[in-house]
């Protein structure tokens, strides 16, 4: 209900005018004072009391202070009340419109309200809650009243309300104009207290995340770090005791890591207990803050039997992450005054730390464990990052190596002579077939066999394994390579292939006799049709000599090859033909099996060494034939291709089983000297492959395989169409 100024006027207008110079003198001086105060807490009462200082005739002045959601109480002078009567006034919110004080703020004007009513029914609407504190107000106050509420405007805000209760208008001295000059004055003071509070409080808060800033960034590990915060924290705030809880997301657990002020035998509902039945349950499952009264039913028997009645329970929080709760404990009326704006990104800054801390301890014992694991093996181990760089190298590598210090930091790629290995023939390594080079490159191997020669004439054989170190998108970041002595191992295998050599080389004259004269029994009886017995039995001595024979002749390229007397007769053969002359030869020994040749050209020249490769491809059907089960299909193809190394034009030879399939862990290994798939019966020295490999790498080609276990296994073998180094 406004009032015209007029009429407004009469009813503030005193009966007998002071002065005007010293109602404005005591105006200014009030005005004076109340621009001096700063702190909002020294300010908000000085007005009210003001007020009644200079208009002693005046019942009460109360003063509301807009906020987001409502007026609310800043200070009173005149009303003596019960503290639960003035503790319930500070609790409630006026919005815009309800009671007198809603009504000038909504309006943005002086409102007043007179008559023969109490002060509630003058208040008009309002808040159950509010409606309760007018009530019990009016109980306080006489039933013929004055309200005047003026809003106090700032520039274009308006800051709050000032609400003035008269008993008797015409005593109090106050003239219209004067109002409207006093409030914009106090708007002034307030607007002023108010920008020096945020300024404040922002100083504040600035210097509290510093505090802790600093004690994070000194602390030495997780206990010290949880032990300095809760220190800090509590001495910027009026709690006066508290603790720091870290939460275990493994086991779903809070642990009391830290506490002050208080005995932790109070705080034992929060410790090791399960998140859910801990006090502060919701502040961890949803990480919102919780500020409230003890409650014995949440499990806080202990601490309100130790004196504490509130508590302000703040999540840790590091991103989206629970990773503990800061417990404050007071006074409701302490811990209600606790800043959580203050707090929330000090917590989130402590949240992120002990993430930090965790993570750096868990990959620290992590390190260790990797330390002592590398450091235990008998094998030597080294790594190197992605520019070849050494990172690690464990005892075992320096001791084999017979190198105290090995050179750390210095790229492998620019030592030519690295320690000192050579490859079996005694020739010095490049850089790119040094170890960790080729595991850097993306080459994964297995017994890649290097020796070191030394001053003294001593020879040491090493085995090296070597694989590059991927990252999650594929990419190489460095490598890693193990690798053993295999001096011992060696002598014998040499001692092995010696004795191997001498035993295939006495024995091959003798056995090409015994083949001849049992092809030639074998000819002759077949021709005179003799007992079916004894054709099969010659049958079977031509089969397994020539078997033989071909253990020996295997044995004879090893020695030949060791000694570096393999020597290629290069000529221009058709493959293609080579090809089928070898499945037909093979036909008779494939039983059901069918032998497919599939080709895009019925001509491909190589230039190559005609009885070696037919060697090879007579390995690769032996065995396919040898691995696979009957009736099955074994495809021999032949297709142009390129050379990777190079990009010269080659031919690619395939030769795919439907047999068991061989592991790709296997992949490297079965091309090995000797070596045999465990447990894989069937007769055999381990050569085949073996053979067949030097035989391709000596006319500048590769082997590989394409297998995996259960799924047939695939051998292609890339030839270049023309002599390497024609
Ligand atoms: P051998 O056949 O005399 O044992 P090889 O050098 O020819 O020796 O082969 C080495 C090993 O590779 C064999 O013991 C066998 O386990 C495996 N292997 C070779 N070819 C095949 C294949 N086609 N399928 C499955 N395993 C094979």
């Amino acid at each position: 209900m406004t009032k015209p100024k007029q009429e407004l006027a009469e009813i503030v207008q005193p009966r007998v005018r002071a002065i005007p110079t010293e109602r404005v003198r005591r105006w200014m001086q009030a005005s004076t004072a109340w621009l001096a105060l700063q702190e909002p807490e020294q300010l908000f009462p000085a007005i009210v009391t003001g007020f009644i200082e200079v208009l002693p005739a005046l019942r009460a002045a109360i003063l509301w202070l807009a906020t987001p959601s409502g007026l609310q109480l800043a200070a009173q002078a005149g009303l003596e009340m019960p503290a639960q009567l003035a503790a319930q006034w500070r609790q409630i919110k006026l919005r815009l419109g309800e009671g007198v004080a809603g009504l000038a703020w909504q309006r943005e004007t002086v409102i007043q309200q007179h008559g023969e009513h109490s002060y509630r029914e003058l208040q008009g609407l309002a808040s159950p809650q509010a409606q309760s504190v007018f009530q019990a107000l009016s109980d306080l106050l006489p039933r013929s009243l004055t309200i005047t509420a003026a809003p106090l405007r700032a520039g274009n805000q308006c800051v709050g309300v000032l609400e003035l209760i008269n008993t008797d208008t015409a005593a109090v001295d106050l003239e219209p104009d004067d109002l409207e000059m006093v409030a914009s004055m106090i708007a002034a003071a307030i607007r002023n207290a108010q920008l020096y509070d945020e300024i404040r409080r922002s100083h504040q808060r600035l210097k509290a995340f510093d505090a802790v800033v600093t004690s994070i960034s000194t602390a030495a590990d997780l206990p010290d770090l949880v032990q300095s915060v809760l220190s800090v924290v509590l001495e910027l705030t009026p709690a006066n005791s508290g603790a720091l809880l870290l939460f275990d997301p493994a086991q779903e657990r809070l642990q009391l890591s830290a506490w002050s002020g208080i005995d932790p035998t109070i705080l034992a509902c929060f410790d090791q207990v399960p998140v859910d039945a801990s006090p502060c349950a919701e502040v961890v499952r949803y990480g919102q803050p919780a500020i409230r009264p003890l409650l014995s039913e949440r499990g806080e028997t202990t601490l309100i039997a130790a004196g504490v009645t509130a508590a302000a329970y703040l999540p840790l929080l590091a991103g989206g992450t629970v990773t503990g709760v800061l417990a404050l404990f007071g006074d409701l009326e302490a811990i209600s005054k606790i800043d959580k704006d203050m707090l929330m990104p000090i917590c989130n800054q402590v949240g992120f730390a002990i993430a930090n801390v965790r993570l750096y301890e868990d990959s620290q014992r992590e390190r260790r464990r990797m330390h002592t694991v590398v450091e235990s093996l008998a094998e030597g181990v080294l790594l190197c990052d992605r520019y070849g760089r050494l990172t690690l190298a464990n005892q075992a590598a320096h001791e084999l190596l017979e190198q105290a210090n090995l050179s750390f930091e210095m790229p492998l790629a620019t030592i030519p002579n690295l320690y000192d290995l050579r490859d079996l023939d005694g020739s010095p390594l490049t850089p790119d077939d040094l170890p960790l080079t080729r595991a850097l490159r993306g080459e994964t191997f297995y017994d890649y066999r290097l020796m070191r020669q030394y001053s003294d004439g001593r020879e040491r054989y090493f085995s090296f394994t070597g694989a590059p170190a991927v990252n999650e998108n594929g990419e190489v970041e460095g490598a890693v390579i193990t690798f053993r002595d295999i001096t011992a191992n060696q002598k014998v295998q040499r001692a092995k292939d010696e004795f191997l050599a001498v035993a295939a080389h006495e024995l091959r004259s003798p056995l090409a006799a015994v083949r001849s004269y049992a092809d030639l029994l074998l000819r002759r009886e077949q021709q005179r049709e003799g007992d079916p017995r004894d054709i099969h039995g010659l049958t079977i001595l031509t089969q397994q000599v020539a078997h033989m024979l071909r253990l020996v002749d295997n044995l004879l390229d090893v020695s030949r090859l060791d000694s570096g007397q393999l020597d290629l007769q290069y000529q221009q053969v058709n493959v293609v033909m080579l090809a089928q002359q070898v499945i037909d030869q093979q036909r008779p020994s494939a039983g059901n099996r069918e032998l497919l040749l599939e080709t895009e050209t019925p001509e491909l020249i190589v230039s190559c060494d005609a009885v070696r490769i037919r060697q090879v491809l007579t390995n690769l059907l032996n065995n396919a034939i040898k691995y696979s089960p009957p009736d099955s299909v074994i495809s021999v193809r032949l297709r142009h291709a390129l050379l990777p190394t190079n990009n010269t034009p080659a031919v690619l030879i395939s030769v795919s089983d439907q047999g068991p399939g061989i592991p790709v862990s296997e992949h490297e290994r079965v091309f090995q000297r000797y070596y045999r798939t465990p447990g894989r019966r069937g007769e055999g020295l381990g050569l085949g492959l073996y053979l067949s490999r030097e035989i391709v790498q000596l006319h500048g080609g590769q082997i590989w395989i394409e297998s995996r276990e259960g799924q047939g296994s695939t051998f292609m073998v890339l030839l270049p169409i023309e002599q390497v180094g024609e």
